[in-house]
């Protein structure tokens, strides 16, 4: 009943003749499939050639992976929500660990980003995830309610269903090393607990949870096949049409 996402997070990656190339195969390759909802957040710089080249395609939405909740004003370097409106961008990447680590974006942060997303009807894919120490530590529920009650303050239940959560263990995120599918399972089963606190069990139910972290067409199909589990934001295995597009089909052999 959740329509599976797939997205793609193409970082600092591809200049804008390089991303017109790869929508260019892309659009090929996926023309035949259904079913599931594919999202590519390019950089900045490649949003309008994209916007030209996907529009406003049922198959094919647009995603920013930033931008700051101000509507306006002396902001150098940031991008508005009404700037990526204007060229059909529907997602935003909000909490990515690293916006969080990098750049130092604190759950206050997020959780203003959320709500400015959500007032000018950008969809937040809300990254939460545990470092590997705290996984070892055993504290990654507990890191993960916190993450999801620091971003989610304020937020009204009818706008739950319409985001998008992404399960992303930091450990995982560019090395190669990935959640087994009953780690990701587990997380993904107690972060859906989490949100029915924030909302009610029924609204839980409709949120579309996403796996990151070094998913890659051959471990896609097995994660993506978990109960809990509706969807992926890939980092690196994005970068190459043909890869990505193999993600994208293992999403749809596992809806039948
Ligand atoms: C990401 O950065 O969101 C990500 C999941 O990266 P990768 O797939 O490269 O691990």
């Amino acid at each position: 009943m959740r329509k599976k996402i797939i997205a793609a997070n193409w970082k600092m990656n591809m200049t804008v003749s390089e991303a017109e190339s790869f929508v260019d195969d892309f659009q090929r390759e996926v023309a035949d499939i259904t079913g599931v909802e594919i999202v590519i957040a390019p950089p900045f710089t490649s949003l309008p050639k994209l916007s030209e080249l996907v529009g406003d395609s049922q198959n094919i939405r647009l995603g920013a992976q930033n931008f700051h909740p101000e509507p306006s004003g002396a902001f150098t370097g940031e991008i508005s929500a009404s700037m990526l409106r204007e060229l059909f961008v529907r997602y935003v990447i909000i909490g990515h660990s690293e916006r969080r680590q990098i750049f130092g974006e604190s759950d206050a942060f997020i959780n203003q980003k959320v709500l400015a997303a959500q007032a000018n009807e950008l969809k937040p894919i809300l990254c939460i995830g545990e470092t590997l120490a705290e996984r070892e530590a055993g504290r990654e529920k507990e890191i993960l309610a916190g993450q999801l009650h620091g971003a989610l303050a304020n937020v009204p239940v009818e706008e739950f269903p319409d985001m998008v959560i992404a399960y992303e263990p930091v450990w995982a995120i560019g090395t190669g090393k990935t959640a087994t599918a009953a780690q990701a399972q587990e997380a993904h089963a107690h972060t859906r607990e989490v949100l029915a606190e924030l909302s009610n069990p029924e609204t839980a139910n409709k949120i579309r949870i996403q796996y990151g972290g070094s998913v890659k067409p051959d471990n896609a199909k097995e994660l993506l096949s978990q109960p809990d589990i509706d969807g992926a934001l890939v980092g690196g295995a994005s970068l190459e049409s043909r890869s990505f597009t193999r993600i994208v089909s293992a999403c749809c052999e596992d809806n039948g």
